[in-house]
């Protein structure tokens, strides 16, 4: 079985998406450097082959890039998921060679339909495309990711995409999960027939599509107190940590279908 795991290992981030259904506000303190050393190590044991440091936004933890060359160091294909806060020329001089992939959020190729969203103040967009560009010259291959919602599922994204031309670029439903962001995304909210138009309207550029149902039970996520979790339907379960019960039986706590993973495309070359 693959096993690929996106460790949210740091919960923190100066954005305010209104989709945002990865808040953390129960956590009061997050892993230490340490403890992520010691959950990267038993993941690399438990036969995990790739990590992805997501968050919150993981490039605001100091230690970022520690965990990341410990990560190569054993033997893991590595990423980031990122708003693009602390992806500057000197971060990826320092890290750049330990980092496989690198993701970055972009919704709109519009500054005020992201700023709509929560995302940056206006000039979002641009740095991002900045970033992009800068990301794809350091030779890290790069990936867009983007949600649907209300305000941008009738959007014409081609120019902008067209621009960047990610090495993947992976699209989204919005996801409402309960008591993350069923308040605050409740307008934007779309059906899966208008995804699946969104989709089609860009058969060109061979987006990895995922509705809601495909982010059921797919994804092995650990939370930034090392415990595994999982979306299964509309609702967030956790395992107990994994440094405290041994990876195993915390994965065993949790659902995860590896047949949804593979078809929703979670195996790529690297
Ligand atoms: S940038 Fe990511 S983590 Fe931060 S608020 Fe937006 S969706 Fe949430």
């Amino acid at each position: 079985m693959k096993k690929h795991v996106n460790f949210h290992f740091w919960p923190y981030c100066k954005f305010k998406c209104k989709y945002c259904f990865l808040k953390f506000e129960y956590v009061k303190r997050p892993l230490s450097k340490k403890d992520c050393m010691s959950i990267l190590l038993a993941l690399w044991e438990f036969g995990a082959e790739k990590i992805n440091f997501v968050g919150g936004e993981p490039t605001l933890c100091p230690f970022l890039g520690e965990l990341i060359a410990y990560a190569k160091n054993l033997g893991f294909t590595t990423s980031i998921v990122s708003n693009g806060t602390v992806i500057t020329p000197s971060f990826l001089r320092k890290y750049g060679k330990n980092i496989d992939w690198i993701g970055l959020s972009l919704d709109s190729g519009n500054e005020e339909t992201q700023k709509a969203l929560g995302r940056g103040n206006g000039n979002y967009v641009q740095k991002t495309i900045n970033k992009s560009l800068m990301i794809k010259k350091s030779g890290i291959k790069l990936k867009i990711n983007t949600v649907i919602t209300r305000l941008n599922v009738n959007e014409d994204m081609s120019a902008v995409i067209n621009k960047i031309a990610p090495d993947r670029w992976k699209v989204f439903q919005m996801l409402i999960i309960k008591g993350q962001n069923d308040n605050e995304a409740k307008n934007l909210t779309i059906s899966s027939s208008e995804f699946k138009n969104f989709t089609k309207r860009y058969a060109d550029f061979n987006p990895i599509a995922e509705n809601n149902d495909a982010m059921v039970d797919s994804y092995i996520m650990i939370d930034p107190l090392g415990r595994f979790f999982q979306n299964s339907g509309g609702t967030y379960s956790y395992s107990m940590p994994i440094l405290q019960v041994g990876v195993f039986n915390a994965f065993d706590q949790i659902t995860f279908n590896h047949d949804k993973f593979i078809k929703r495309g979670g195996i790529y070359s690297f």
